[in-house]
């Protein structure tokens, strides 16, 4: 089969900003979907009790549901509850429920809290058939820099940065950073910021425009050159259960996704 990518092994990122709305959920959702199509096994880790990305791939989550939390707190394997999303073959997701917003606190006393979702993946992924290894995994967080953060921060080798071109956009970003590097420094020095991307920009706005050329400036060729539009598409999309890939694959929002899983897979063709 024709290579669709320029790594070998599984690439693992960690799409993280601990504000809120800034479309973490969106662009991980999205862009693994866009990596799908392309011909790409994914799988989406929801890391956010409100299970927002599971919603958006229509992979069941109401409470009582197996899911990351088992996983997390009771050692149940990854693979028990892992499932394909309906709407995008080779897209696959392992669901948050609300359990696991009580994970943050039970987390605290277990042994070797920050490496759990480390090792369920190492599993999973080393137990792959050949020929049905994953190509990526994208690990969507919730909205603080909590135990659950830090667990994907430790299973991942990147980290994906939604920056939301609004004012007060570049607010926090030295608090995650920072994070970052103390993760670095103490529990996965493989760990790096290797992708930026701008969201929710308007092209209209001088707003944007000032918040999108700050950010170019400071992380330099680690942002993305696809910016993605505000787009009504993308918004209605997960109420539908599905991704703007599949919901409305013409809109500017869908190409704006598609161009962006694109260069993430040129920019590691150059880097290898
Ligand atoms: P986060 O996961 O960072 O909290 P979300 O991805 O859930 O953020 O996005 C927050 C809200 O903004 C959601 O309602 C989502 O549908 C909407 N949204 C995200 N990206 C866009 C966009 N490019 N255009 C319009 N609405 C968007
Ligand atoms: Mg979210």
């Amino acid at each position: 089969t024709a290579r669709t990518h320029g790594w070998t092994g599984t690439r693992i990122l960690t799409v993280a900003n601990q504000k809120g709305g800034v479309g973490k959920t969106t662009s991980t959702v999205n862009i693994a979907a866009a990596m799908a199509e392309a011909g790409l096994r994914v799988l989406v880790v929801d890391m956010d009790p409100q299970g927002n990305a599971s919603t958006a791939l229509s992979i069941p989550h109401q409470s009582g549901t197996t899911g990351i939390y088992d996983v997390l707190i009771d050692g149940v394997p990854l693979e028990e509850v892992v499932r394909e999303s309906p709407h995008v073959p080779g897209l696959l997701g392992a669901p948050a429920t609300i359990d696991l917003a009580g994970a943050e606190i039970e987390l605290v006393p277990l042994v070797a809290r920050e490496h759990r979702l480390r090792r369920a993946l190492d599993v999973y992924l080393s137990s792959r058939a050949e020929g049905d290894e994953i190509d990526l995994v994208l690990i969507d967080c919730p909205p603080s820099l909590g135990l659950l953060t830090v667990n994907a921060f430790v299973a991942a080798r990147e980290v994906l940065i939604p920056i939301q071109c609004e004012y007060y956009a570049l607010e926090g970003l030295s608090q995650l950073l920072k994070n970052v590097e103390l993760i670095q420094q103490h529990l996965n020095a493989e760990l790096e910021v290797s992708t930026i991307l701008l969201t929710m920009y308007d092209a209209r706005t001088r707003l944007s425009a000032d918040v999108a050329a700050q950010v170019r400036e400071y992380f330099g060729p680690r942002v993305l050159r696809a910016a993605i539009p505000r787009s009504v598409r993308i918004s209605e999309a997960p109420s539908h259960g599905e991704t703007v890939i599949t919901y409305d694959p013409t809109s500017t929002g869908a190409l704006s996704y598609v161009e962006a899983a694109a260069e993430m897979r040129q920019l590691q063709e150059v880097s290898a």
